[in-house]
């Protein structure tokens, strides 16, 4: 089916080149700050070199390599097309974009979404719309009681009507199940709109939902039936150096094809980030129970330590509830960068298919010197630190 099943002759890297990678993994094995630290692996390398190399807008066929791993993507999912894009929050933006047509409009979310966030405030931008930024009364996820309390109906100009509900899985971590996915989505999909608008429109940032699916062991084709957009990281988890991919019917991608080309995201020989991606997928895909695994190990030393979680670890992250045990950002951060661990002071903690267990250790005995040192009424460190915001 594609590109990748080509034989090629196997490259041979020297071994400086070779170094070079492992001293780059190595820092990865004890960085928690995100899954994006991840590096490429040695058969990344390998596929990048043998990637077909046309130009993805002139060509008009586009370009092998990432014509391959669309249509992966489309097999994965179920969904009808597939649009590579440079990142994911290009991939967001232009799937709101293409949804939504002309204001007054309203994108639904959780008030914590990354499309509002954490995208550089591109939804008014881009979209000129407007936002319902909604708190999970579970403190969790949101549900279909959350979204049906804050639809706005077309009818009353006061109010710009919904036209996209916008959810997020996982969200910090966090699954949104299966069964409110499909719950909201039956509920939107037949809100009433007026006769010369749309439906309105389900979208998914699908940032880590290889992670969702994973954790809560659900079809991922079941899941993307609930949208009718979706926009996938390969950088994050799945650990490829860059891209990501939309999904939608044929008339929508279509459509995003133009907003890709107005964002600068029309790339030229994008075939080698697109064939170390397919390569990313093979090899994180089946790494990801595991991953979940240590997290979870990792979090119940932790909690045997005294510490708390602001969210219920579900995949890849532990998010720490520092101010609950009185301690301090920075100290935080001190004592994980002595132990040679690498976090942001926000207390989040993201594990990939390259933490180690011994990162994981050395995590849990910096975190355990730590409490002690709390607890033994030791003068922690309260400087202003930056970076990794709540
Ligand atoms: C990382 C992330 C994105 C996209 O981020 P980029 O850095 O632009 O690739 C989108 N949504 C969520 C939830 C993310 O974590």
């Amino acid at each position: 089916m594609s590109s990748s099943t080509i034989e090629h002759d196997k490259i041979i890297f020297p071994q400086s080149i070779k170094a070079q990678w492992q001293t780059a993994t190595d820092k990865a094995a004890r960085d928690f700050r995100s899954d994006v630290v991840t590096v490429p692996t040695e058969e990344m390398m390998q596929a990048v070199l043998v990637a077909s190399v046309n130009d993805d807008i002139y060509d008009t066929e586009g370009d092998p390599s990432v014509k391959a791993l669309e249509a992966r993507l489309i097999e994965l999912t179920g969904m009808e097309a597939a649009l590579w894009a440079v990142s994911g929050t290009q991939g967001n933006q232009i799937c709101l974009r293409t949804h939504l047509t002309q204001p007054p409009h309203t994108v639904l979310l959780d008030h914590r979404a990354h499309v509002h966030c954490w995208e550089s405030g591109a939804l008014p931008v881009i979209s000129q719309a407007c936002v319902t930024m909604v708190k999970p009364k579970n403190g969790v996820h949101l549900t279909l009681d959350d979204v049906k309390a804050n639809m706005i109906a077309d009818g009353n100009i006061h109010f710009p009507p919904t036209r996209v509900v916008s959810l997020e899985n996982t969200l910090s971590g966090t699954i949104l199940p299966l069964k409110e996915a499909q719950a909201i989505s039956k509920f939107v999909r037949s809100f009433p709109t007026p006769d010369d608008q749309k439906p309105i429109a389900m979208h998914l940032d699908a940032a880590r939902l290889f992670d969702g699916v994973v954790g809560e062991g659900v079809d991922i084709k079941a899941y993307a039936a609930c949208f009718d957009s979706m926009s996938i990281c390969l950088a994050k988890g799945i650990g490829a150096p860059i891209g990501s991919v939309i999904l939608g019917s044929k008339q929508f991608i279509n459509r995003a094809k133009w907003y890709r080309k107005m964002l600068g995201g029309g790339t030229r020989q994008p075939g080698m980030m697109a064939a170390a991606a397919h390569v990313a997928l093979d090899y994180a895909l089946p790494r990801l129970a595991n991953v979940h695994s240590l997290t979870k190990a990792t979090a119940q030393k932790l909690e045997s330590l005294g510490y708390q979680f602001a969210l219920p670890v579900q995949t890849n992250m532990i998010v720490l509830d520092l101010a609950a045990v009185g301690i301090p950002a920075a100290a935080f951060v001190d004592y994980c960068a002595e132990q040679r661990v690498a976090v942001f002071p926000n207390g989040r903690l993201v594990f990939h298919h390259q933490t180690s267990v011994e990162g994981a250790d050395d995590l849990v005995a910096a975190l355990k010197r730590l409490k002690e040192a709390k607890d033994n009424g030791v003068v922690l460190s309260e400087a202003e630190v930056h970076g990794g915001y709540t």
